[in-house]
């Protein structure tokens, strides 16, 4: 059967839910294939449901901590795993739910089950029907790695989406892999009660960040039990459900981690290999994801791509902002660029990590002439007072400008602190008028003009 649309719009991720919403009401018919859960990663196996775990965790870390508080608990504190599932599901249904039934009341939009593919320029292939538009919107997100190591297909293992069926504690979790989605499950389960060992092959842990960043959250990390193995590659892996041995090359340390379970998370690929994007002539950059232009248009007139599957950012908020993007250039006459957005984002272990632009590292490659300040969480009085002193924030400033170039807070409450930051940047503004701003006591935030104000050059 063969249909004609306005727009087809491929994928129900963070770009395509909102891009099927904003064409619709201006009048365009809408087509909206997903071959699986909508609502895609953010939902159902990412953000949502790692920070509702998160939260159990932060939960039962606190209980144990008690007697710091004055609080007593008689007994010993452990979670309910299952309790814990069952919170998790109940939060990120409500919110695929919620988005799935008001695509499916949307005016002039059809959704489609199953997995599209392209068979022409123009054309659209779901089961049996072909769905025909000028305007075709990919949004097909990506999937966990896979890393080839020898012996992986012998061994159950658990990547970020089965993660989320778990309802036990695993004894033993080993996790390859020692970056952003590895650091959130190793901590969340070593609060749930496993014993957890992270393999990272790198020298540091999120080793992206700058190096004080990357050590200070080892320090914590390894505070609360979690081993640690820098320097450290998986090789192979053996064993059986239960009993799995991870074998490593390493300078330090054993050679082999014997753990019940193993998570691997050494990455996320582009979900663009099965989608006949060869058919259409659409490009692909040596990681398979789609080169498109600063207005997310690919090398194919009438084709788009937005969120992961264009490796411009991996988060829920890039990928919304590809959707602002594109409505605001079909719709709105409005030119926004991908490249008016800079980087940011939060790493959500506790002490959370809120980023904003430039690392310290990029700012001092960059030759230029740059300030920097910088203050321990110990001399911010509301992290005094809630007994959460770990980890420090830093700025850095352009000397000639003024502007703020990027910004880290690793510290309680950094994830939210750091968006006054975020404002100051994207409005250009220099550094004095976030200092001279008279902040809220007692709060993260009001010490940030106070580091400002101890600026100093970056020698
Ligand atoms: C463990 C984890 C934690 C994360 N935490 C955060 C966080 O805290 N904050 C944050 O900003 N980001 C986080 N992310 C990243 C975030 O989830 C993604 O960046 C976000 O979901 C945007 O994805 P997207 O819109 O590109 O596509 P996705 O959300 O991945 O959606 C793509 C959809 O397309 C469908 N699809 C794919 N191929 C086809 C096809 N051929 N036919 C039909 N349908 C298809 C898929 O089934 C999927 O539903 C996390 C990711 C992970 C893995």
């Amino acid at each position: 059967m063969n249909q004609t649309y306005d727009a087809v719009i491929i994928g129900t991720g963070q770009a395509g839910l909102p891009l099927a919403k904003r064409l619709s009401d201006a009048g365009m018919t809408v087509a909206i294939v997903e071959r699986h859960l909508f609502g895609g990663t953010c939902v159902n196996t990412g953000c949502v449901p790692t920070k509702a775990m998160v939260a159990s965790a932060y939960a039962a870390h606190m209980a144990r901590r008690g007697r710091d508080f004055g609080v007593v608990i008689d007994g010993h504190v452990r979670v309910d795993m299952k309790s814990i599932k069952a919170r998790k599901d109940a939060i990120a249904e409500q919110s695929r739910l919620g988005v799935e039934k008001s695509r499916r009341s949307l005016a002039r939009c059809d959704v489609y089950t199953g997995h599209a593919r392209l068979r022409s320029v123009h054309e659209v292939v779901v089961n049996d029907q072909v769905l025909r538009a000028d305007r075709i919107f990919i949004n097909v997100g990506g999937r966990a790695t896979v890393p080839s190591i020898p012996g992986i297909d012998g061994i159950p293992f658990l990547t970020n989406s089965s993660m989320m069926g778990l309802d036990a504690v695993p004894p033993h979790l080993v996790i390859v892999g020692g970056s952003y989605v590895g650091l959130e499950f190793g901590q969340m389960f070593r609060r749930f009660g496993s014993e957890v060992t992270i393999i990272e092959k790198a020298t540091h842990l999120v080793h992206h960040e700058d190096l004080d960043i990357s050590s200070t959250i080892e320090d914590f990390l390894a505070a609360e039990g979690i081993g640690l193995r820098l320097k450290a590659t998986c090789v192979r892996l053996s064993g059986r459900a239960g009993a799995i041995v991870a074998h490593v090359d390493c300078e330090e340390g054993t050679q082999t981690i014997e753990g019940t379970h193993v998570l691997v998370a050494v990455g996320r690929q582009p979900n663009t290999d099965d989608l006949g994007l060869e058919t259409g002539g659409v490009l692909l950059d040596e990681r398979g994801h789609i080169v498109v232009n600063d207005r997310l248009e690919t090398n194919v007139p009438g084709i788009w791509a937005l969120g992961d599957c264009i490796g411009q950012g991996a988060f829920t908020h890039t990928s919304y902002n590809d959707f602002e993007i594109v409505a605001a250039n079909l719709l709105d006459g409005d030119p926004r660029r991908v490249s008016d957005r800079f980087s940011t984002y939060a790493l959500y272990i506790d002490p959370p990590l809120g980023r904003a632009g430039m690392t310290e590292a990029e700012v001092r490659q960059s030759g230029r002439k740059a300030l920097i300040g910088s203050r321990a969480m110990k001399r911010v009085g509301r992290a005094v007072e809630k007994g959460e002193t770990q980890g420090f924030m830093k700025v850095l400033v352009d000397g000639s400008t003024k502007r703020i170039l990027g910004a880290a807070i690793l510290g309680v409450g950094g994830d939210e602190a750091v968006h006054s930051l975020v404002d100051a940047m994207y409005g250009e503004l220099p550094y004095t008028t976030v200092q001279h701003g008279v902040r809220i006591h007692p709060t993260v935030s009001e010490l940030i003009p106070t580091m400002l104000g101890e600026l100093a050059p970056a020698k």
